[in-house]
């Protein structure tokens, strides 16, 4: 059998899509509009539902619920926010470690509310482990786990060479991190489920219904519009499509392979008994989970950006980018040289000028967007759905201030991404240059983080 490549997602080839939903039948009013049916889109839909009952919310999504990255993504729900060193920074030490908490409860948010509405999502809470390959990976880990506990984690675990082999065979793994706060689910067994608590609470919702303008109080699309007090832009890494937003938000793609189910032979060779999410340290990272029907999904980053912010095909990928990520699960795991890889696919997750997702509600207008999560949007969007409820009821006059409408993430402004060409090689250079430090490094006996990739990160404003 040879690899499928594209068709959305190995997720979706194996759980198949939900029942098409009707497109919006023509000019309409809502309390809330929601556009995308994503993560970000949907949790909102469910908790402004859950608080105000009554509140007419209609979510317009322009192909079907979960065909970005929500139907894509690695499953890895952690604690992992994009920005929050730079948050700190700007709105000090306290504040982002505010931040930090608020993260690691929405993991255990995700996995409550998954269990209260009987969504089974293959939810299996093993942590994160986060593995180093190399001197300078080793020194970046340490480094890492520090900065970690001083931002609130004091859970979490530093791991030498065997304890990792412990929980994870990882060829060459030299050491380890491991946090709590992390769980591996099904990306699609999610956004179907949360799609289907959010429509049987009495949310709208339309599938084939791209908006093409979002302004004050009007979502438009070819087949009418939806005019509301409140509309909210839910469409990360789509962003650019949309009028006035080419380069608000740069669509950065990630890419995976889904392999053959294994044996129960070459898993008791690797090992990876807890079921961990698995990544390491390197600048052009991997991220893996151990799936429930026993395959291994990696992913990595591929070519990682396309000229004029175009998005997508539907999930397909580059042979060659197929053949960098097998690469690595063979380096990973040599005993899997010989190992089918049944599906290839790839999305695109939004990443902001300076890398911090963000949460806002333009007062003034009722518009109001979340995301920019770079490659942590899982759990992220939960918490960002949860604040964007609170601060349309502070605006309502609902309620006061909450804990999370002040987080230091709230109403961030952030510059455009530069206008092409320079937007291609700006993204073209950095990853060449990721690769490049990821190949010495490796080659090398360095405990020291490779100079380019350190230049590479400063100019970029990673
Ligand atoms: C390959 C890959 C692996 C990833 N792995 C992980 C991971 O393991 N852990 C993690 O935390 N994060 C991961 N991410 C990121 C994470 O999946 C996203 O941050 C998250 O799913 C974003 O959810 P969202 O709802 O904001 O966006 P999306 O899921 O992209 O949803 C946006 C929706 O808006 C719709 N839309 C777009 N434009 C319009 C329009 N004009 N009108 C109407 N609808 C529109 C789209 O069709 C889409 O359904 C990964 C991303 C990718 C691509």
């Amino acid at each position: 059998m040879s690899t499928v490549n594209g068709g959305i997602s190995f997720w979706y080839a194996q759980e198949g899509a939900s029942a098409p939903r009707e497109p919006l039948p023509g000019d309409t009013a809502a309390d809330v509009c929601i556009v995308g049916g994503g993560y970000t889109g949907l949790w909102t839909a469910y908790y402004l539902k859950k608080a105000v009952p009554f509140l007419n919310i209609t979510v317009l999504e322009a192909k079907f619920c979960g065909y970005g990255a929500s139907g894509r993504n690695g499953g890895w729900l952690y604690n992992g926010i994009a920005g929050r060193d730079r948050y700190a920074k700007l709105h000090g030490h306290e504040a982002a470690v505010r931040l930090q908490q608020a993260m690691n409860a929405t993991v255990a948010e995700v996995v409550d509310v998954c269990e209260r509405e009987k969504i089974d999502a293959d939810v299996h809470r093993g942590g994160v482990l986060e593995v180093a390959l190399s001197p300078a990976q080793l020194t970046r880990l340490k480094d890492f786990h520090t900065v970690e506990i001083a931002f609130g984690e004091t859970d979490r675990v530093l791991y030498g060479a065997r304890e990792t082999a412990g929980r994870v065979r990882v060829t060459g793994a030299v050491g380890s991190s491991w946090t709590p706060h992390g769980a591996r689910l099904h990306p699609v067994k999610l956004v179907k489920g949360l799609a289907a608590a959010v429509e049987a609470l009495g949310v709208t919702i339309h599938e084939s219904t791209p908006v093409t303008e979002i302004r004050p109080k009007h979502a438009v699309t070819p087949y009418g519009t939806v005019r509301a007090p409140y509309v909210l832009r839910c469409t990360e890494g789509f962003t650019a499509s949309l009028a006035g937003q080419r380069r608000t938000w740069l669509p950065m793609n990630s890419s995976m392979i889904a392999t053959e189910p294994l044996t129960d032979a070459q898993w008791e060779s690797i090992g990876w008994e807890g079921r961990e999410t698995l990544g390491d340290m390197a600048h052009a990272y991997m991220y893996a989970q151990r799936t429930a029907d026993g395959r291994i999904a990696l992913g990595g980053r591929g070519v990682p950006y396309r000229f004029g912010s175009k998005t997508d095909n539907d999930g397909r990928t580059q042979a060659r980018t197929v053949e960098a990520l097998r690469e690595i699960l063979v380096r990973f795991f040599p005993q899997l040289a010989g190992v089918r890889i049944d599906h290839a696919w790839s999305g695109v997750l939004g990443v902001p000028r300076d890398w911090c997702a963000t949460v806002t509600l333009d007062r003034s207008t009722g518009l109001g967007w979340a995301g920019g999560y770079v490659g942590s949007g899982v759990a992220t969007a939960n918490l960002a759905a949860r604040t964007l409820r609170d601060l349309i009821q502070q605006d309502s006059g609902q309620s006061g201030p909450t804990d999370l409408t002040t987080l230091p993430w709230v109403d961030h402004k952030v510059r455009k991404w530069e206008p092409e060409p320079l937007r291609w090689l700006g993204v073209q250079t950095m990853y060449a240059a990721f690769r490049g430090a990821d190949r010495r490094e490796a080659l090398g006996h360095s405990a020291r983080t490779d100079r380019v990739a350190v230049l590479a990160n400063r100019l970029s404003g990673r």
